[in-house]
C-alpha cells in the first residue's frame, strides 16, 4: 500500500514544526499531528543564539523578527549571598556570585546578530506551526496520537483521536516530537530517568516587575536573569515576555516540595523570599497567571532512532533548563535528524535505524556537553562564576551559552572545569570545598 504521508510528525512544538518545515521544503509529504489547539501556554521562554540559523533555514526567522518579542542580548546571574569567594588562582573573580555575559563578545558561525529572543511560547509555537504549514506540511490540530504500530515493515500505522473519533494515518516514517510526554519513549519502554537530577519548577507571569531594580547596568535589563538562592541547588529564572510582563520560576530539587507539604504559591514565595531584592521587586508587581509546576524532568532514551522512527527535541532527551538549552536542542535536533531523513528519502534506501547514525552520534555528543556543563554547575556553581569571569575561559563558556555545541570539538573549558572540580572534590582543605553542591551527577556517564 502507499502510505498517506512520507513522514508523520507527532507534536507541533518547536521540534515538530521545525522538522516538518525541513522535510516539506525538501519535497517530502509530511503530516504534523498536534494534540493541543494553539496558542497554548508552554514553559521554556528564553532562546539561545543557536536557534537563529535554524529559524533562517526553515523560513521562520522573518516572522519571528516581526513578532516583537523582547531581544535577548545576554545573561546575568545574581545572588542573595555576600559570601566572599577565595580567588583560588582565578582572575577577575568578583566577591559575590554575580556575573554577566553578552553574546556580542563572541562571533558565532551562521548567526548574523548579537541577540536572540525571549518568547511567549503560545505565540512562538503557533508561528512555527503556521510556518510548517506554509512550507507544505499538513497540520492536524487538536488531534492526539494514542497508538503506533510498527509491525508492517513498509508502513507505520498511527492511531489518532479527534474528540471521540479515531483517525487512522499511515506514513513511511514516524518523527516523535511529543516533548516531555515522550510518546515513543513510553510506548517502546526506552525512557531512562536521570539518576541524579530530579528537579521541580513552580512558575508564573508577573506584570509590572521593575527589571531595572535587579540589573546592575541598564544594558542588562532585558537579559535572562538567574538568581541564585541560599538553598543549595536552587535558583530563580527571570525572563522578559513583553515590555511589562516577566516570567518568573523557582527551580529546586523535587523532594523539597514534597517535604514542604504546602501549595505552589506558598512554596514559590518561600523560595523567592530568600532573595530580598527579587522579593521586594516582585512584591510590587501583579501576578497575572496561575502558578504552574513542572516535574519529572531529566531523562535519556535507550535509543533516539530505530527502524522507521526518530526522536527529536524533548521526546529524545531532557536536561535541566538552567542554561536555556531546550528550544535550541529542539530546533537543532530537528535540523540534524532531517539531514539524515532527507538523505535516506532521496537515496530511496528506506528508513532503517542505520540511516540515522549520523544524527544519533551528533545529538548524543552535543547533549552530553550540555549535560556535563550542567552537572559541573550543580556540583560547584562557583566554578561557573569563576570561569565566566576569567578571560582565559570566558569566550569558551560563552560558546556553550550560545548553544554552539553541534559542530567542532568539545568546548575547551569543559576539560579545564573537570580538572579543577577533581582537585576541589579531592581536597577537603581547598578554599572552594565548602561551596560544593549536593547533586553529584556523574560527568560523562555513558547514557547521559
Ligand atoms: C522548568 C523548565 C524551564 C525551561 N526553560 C527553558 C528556557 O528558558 N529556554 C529553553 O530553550 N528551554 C527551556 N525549557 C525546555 C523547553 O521547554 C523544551 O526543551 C522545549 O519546549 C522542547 O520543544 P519540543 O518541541 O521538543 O517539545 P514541546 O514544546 O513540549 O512540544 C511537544 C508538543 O507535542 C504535543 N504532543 C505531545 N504528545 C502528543 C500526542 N500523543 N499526540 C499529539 N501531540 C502530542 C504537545 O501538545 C506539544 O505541543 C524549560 C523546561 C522546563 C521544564
Amino acid at each position: 500500500m502507499t502510505p498517506d504521508f512520507d513522514a508523520i510528525v507527532v507534536g507541533g512544538g518547536p521540534a515538530g514544526s521545525t522538522a516538518a518545515a525541513y522535510l516539506a521544503q525538501a519535497g517530502m509529504s509530511v503530516a504534523v499531528v498536534e494534540g493541543a489547539v494553539f496558542p497554548r501556554p508552554h514553559v521554556g521562554e528564553s532562546l539561545v543564539p543557536a536557534t537563529t540559523p535554524v529559524l533562517l533555514e526553515t523560513g521562520a526567522l522573518e516572522a519571528v523578527d516581526a513578532a516583537g518579542f523582547p531581544r535577548k542580548y545576554g545573561a546575568s546571574w545574581t545572588t542573595a549571598e555576600s559570601r566572599r569567594i577565595p580567588h583560588a588562582g582565578f582572575t577577575n573573580l568578583s566577591h559575590d556570585w554575580a556575573a554577566k555575559v553578552q553574546f556580542v563578545e563572541r562571533d558565532q558561525e551562521g548567526v548574523d546578530r548579537d541577540f536572540t529572543y525571549h518568547v511567549d511560547r503560545g505565540r512562538f509555537d503557533l508561528l512555527l506551526l503556521k510556518n510548517a504549514e506554509e512550507r507544505g506540511a499538513t497540520v492536524f490540530s487538536g488531534v492526539r496520537v494514542t497508538g503506533v504500530d510498527f509491525d508492517d515493515p513498509d508502513v507505520v500505522r498511527v492511531t489518532a483521536r479527534l474528540g471521540s473519533a479515531e483517525v487512522p494515518l499511515t506514513g513511511r516514517l514516524l518523527v516523535d516530537a511529543s516533548g516531555r510526554q515522550t510518546l515513543l519513549g513510553r510506548l517502546l519502554r526506552m525512557k531512562v530517568p536521570d539518576p541524579v537530577f530530579d528537579q521541580y519548577a513552580v512558575h508564573t507571569w508577573f506584570d509590572g516587575l521593575d527589571r531595572s531594580a535587579l540589573a546592575s547596568h541598564p544594558k542588562e535589563v532585558d537579559h535572562i536573569f538567574v538568581h541564585f538562592l541560599p538553598v543549595k541547588d536552587s535558583w530563580v529564572w527571570q525572563i522578559p515576555i513583553t515590555d511589562t510582563i516577566t516570567s518568573v520560576g523557582v527551580v529546586t530539587q523535587k523532594f523539597r516540595f514534597r517535604e514542604a507539604a504546602t501549595d505552589r504559591e506558598a512554596f514559590f514565595w518561600d523560595f523567592v523570599n530568600g532573595h530580598p531584592a527579587l522579593s521586594a521587586a516582585l512584591g510590587k508587581a501583579e501576578r497575572i497567571r496561575p502558578f504552574s509546576a513542572e516535574g519529572d524532568y531529566s531523562y535519556a532514551m535507550k535509543a533516539i532512532a530505530g527502524d522507521r522512527y526518530v526522536l527529536i527535541g524533548d521526546a529524545a532527551r531532557f536536561v535541566d533548563p538552567i542554561f536555556s538549552s531546550g528550544v535550541s536542542v529542539a530546533l537543532n535536533s530537528a535540523r540534524i535528524a532531517c539531514r539524515d531523513i532527507v538523505a535516506a528519502h532521496r537515496a530511496g534506501t528506506g528508513f532503517g535505524k542505520a540511516a540515522f547514525s549520523g544524527y544519533e552520534d551528533t545529538l548524543r555528543r552535543a547533549v552530553s556537553y550540555w549535560y556535563e556543563f550542567i552537572s559541573i554547575y550543580y556540583r560547584l556553581n562557583i566554578l561557573f562564576t569563576a570561569f565566566v569571569q576569567d578571560p582565559r575561559y570566558r569566550v569558551d563558556v560563552l560558546r556553550m551559552l550560545q548553544g554552539d555545541v553541534y559542530d567542532g570539538e568539545e568546548p575547551k573549558a569543559l576539560q579545564a572545569m573537570r580538572d579543577v572540580l577533581a582537585v576541589v572534590e579531592g581536597d577537603p582543605d581547598h578554599p572552594w570545598h565548602p561551596f560544593l553542591g549536593t547533586l553529584r551527577a556523574p560527568t560523562m556517564a555513558p547514557l547521559f
